[in-house]
């Protein structure tokens, strides 16, 4: 049987288990997926996904498949990346072997028609929003200096890519908050991939308030490696113990975007610590 080797890209997780059949639980949950060995023999997609799941380039009718097919293209080009190769994983035999969307660092993005499901009984921008989030992981792929942040965990490229996620919905699908807000809550309730793994995607709140930086920093034109920068330095100045005090604003924070940034970290604070809750988060 064929096997592909995937380079090995951004590591942060566990690399054990992936040339095997079993299942790996760590793996099957993680998103930010590093690609080890693609094993046809025992599952014709990768060991991420069930043994009878297959892919294509199709999801439900031409008009969702043509749709993700230019937001693709859209978030690509507004977040600095090559488009992925993007595919769509299906499975007969089981709707929880596609409850889920994962991003490689060889440039593809594969997306489960169940998640996807989920995702669009709520609305069209919720589907939109998962593969924005995917293509945060890119970034984070692509460029050496993401994510900035000091601690690095995989909570924290989750966070980031939320944030990639709402800076692209404001700035690129140009979507309104009213739009947007339940939105985004509502993609942090679905598939396994949400759901199961709040450890490292962060907690609702956290993913909340993630987002919301995000969208403010959807206001201004930024490459996506200064997106990173000043996304780093607010949520970091936010969140963590002791940080909020006046510290010296590093040269590439721009005096206007920290200005407005500013007036919102109150906002921003709240929906953090959960005290502006999900439903009034979606009010906002
Ligand atoms: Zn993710």
């Amino acid at each position: 049987m064929k096997k592909i080797l995937g380079s090995l890209g951004l590591s942060i997780l566990l690399l054990a288990g992936l040339s095997s059949c079993q299942k790996d639980d760590t793996v099957e949950q993680q998103n930010i997926t590093v690609d080890g060995e693609f094993n046809t023999e025992c599952s014709y997609v990768d060991s991420n996904w069930g043994p009878n799941a297959y892919i294509n380039t199709y999801i439900i009718n031409q008009t969702q498949t043509n749709l993700m097919y230019s937001q693709s293209s859209n978030i690509a080009r507004l977040l600095q990346v090559p488009t992925v190769t993007l595919r769509f994983v299906h499975d007969n035999t089981s709707t929880s072997s596609t409850a889920n969307a994962i991003s490689y660092s060889t440039g593809k993005i594969y997306f489960g028609e169940t998640l996807y499901r989920q995702a669009l009984n709520y609305g069209q921008i919720v589907p939109v929003m998962v593969l924005a989030h995917e293509y945060g992981h890119q970034v984070q792929y692509r460029y050496s200096s993401v994510p900035s942040v000091h601690e690095y965990t995989a909570r924290a490229t989750e966070l980031e890519s939320d944030g990639y996620a709402g800076y692209y919905m404001r700035r690129g699908y140009g979507a309104s908050w009213d739009e947007a807000g339940p939105g985004f809550n509502f993609a942090y309730s679905i598939g396994d991939y949400y759901t199961n793994s709040a450890g490292h995607h962060g907690t609702p709140p956290q993913r909340r308030s993630a987002t919301r930086l995000g969208w403010y920093l959807g206001a201004y034109n930024l490459s996506a490696t200064s997106f990173d920068q000043y996304f780093f330095y607010y949520y970091e100045k936010y969140v963590l113990p002791g940080n909020l005090r006046p510290v010296q604003k590093p040269k590439y924070i721009d005096d206007e975007i920290d200005k407005f940034i500013s007036s919102k970290l109150e906002e921003l604070i709240k929906i953090n610590t959960g005290e502006i809750s999900a439903e009034e988060f979606e009010k906002l």
